[in-house]
């Protein structure tokens, strides 16, 4: 804690001032982020870092595993939605990303729930993603270690997609040709995104 209060102080002292100008016309104009982004808490994953955001870039949406509830468990669970909901709504975003990330304990504790046993919120949280879990289970039995974590990881952001596609303020924004959704995975090891094709049903490297 010590050193993030350092920092904070350095960065008042160092840093800010560069982005002055900047935060002024934020505040004046209002933010117009680019992108609404559905990112892991997880503290290796830092959003603005890789896609090297400035701020009033990104309108970020974090929880434990990048999940979206889909619109039925959004009726419990509707801070997700909200949120995205006003970046398409109000904002005016016109793409939405959900990124997942290697070595994600979310989706490790999906696949083996007993890791979680005893954190009663986190086990109903991520119920909300249980589909990952049996879709791995059913395609990617005979996979084990780093090779099933990887295609975990990505199905687990395919099922995102799937439920973000089905919320009506979604869905209809697709439909009039004003919305795009994504699927990424961050590799916290190397740095590389890897984005899903639709078409081909896979997550390709992005390359320069
Ligand atoms: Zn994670």
């Amino acid at each position: 804690m010590r050193g993030l209060l350092a920092g904070i102080h350095a960065f008042q002292r160092d840093a800010f001032g560069s982005q002055k100008a900047l935060m002024e016309r934020l505040v004046a104009e209002g933010q117009r982020p680019q992108i609404v982004l559905v990112s892991c808490s997880d503290s290796r994953v830092l959003p603005e870092m890789f896609t090297q955001a400035a701020p009033g870039g990104v309108f970020l949406v974090r929880n434990a595993g990048n999940i979206v509830p889909s619109p039925e468990a959004a009726q419990d669970a509707p801070g997700e939605a909200a949120s995205i909901e006003f970046g398409v709504e109000v904002l005016g975003v016109r793409d939405v990303v959900v990124c997942g990330h290697t070595h994600c304990g979310a989706v490790e504790a999906i696949l083996e729930p007993e890791r979680i046993a005893g954190l009663p919120n986190l086990e109903r949280w991520l119920l909300a993603s249980q589909e990952t879990g049996r879709i791995v289970r059913e395609r990617y039995g005979h996979l084990r270690g780093e090779r099933l974590m990887r295609v975990a990881v990505g199905e687990h952001v395919r099922v995102q997609l799937d439920h973000l596609s089905r919320l009506p303020f979604i869905a209809r924004r697709i439909a009039a040709g004003e919305l795009a959704i994504h699927g990424w995975v961050y590799d916290i090891r190397t740095g590389e995104v890897f984005v899903y094709d639709v078409d081909a049903d896979e997550f390709r490297l992005l390359e320069p």
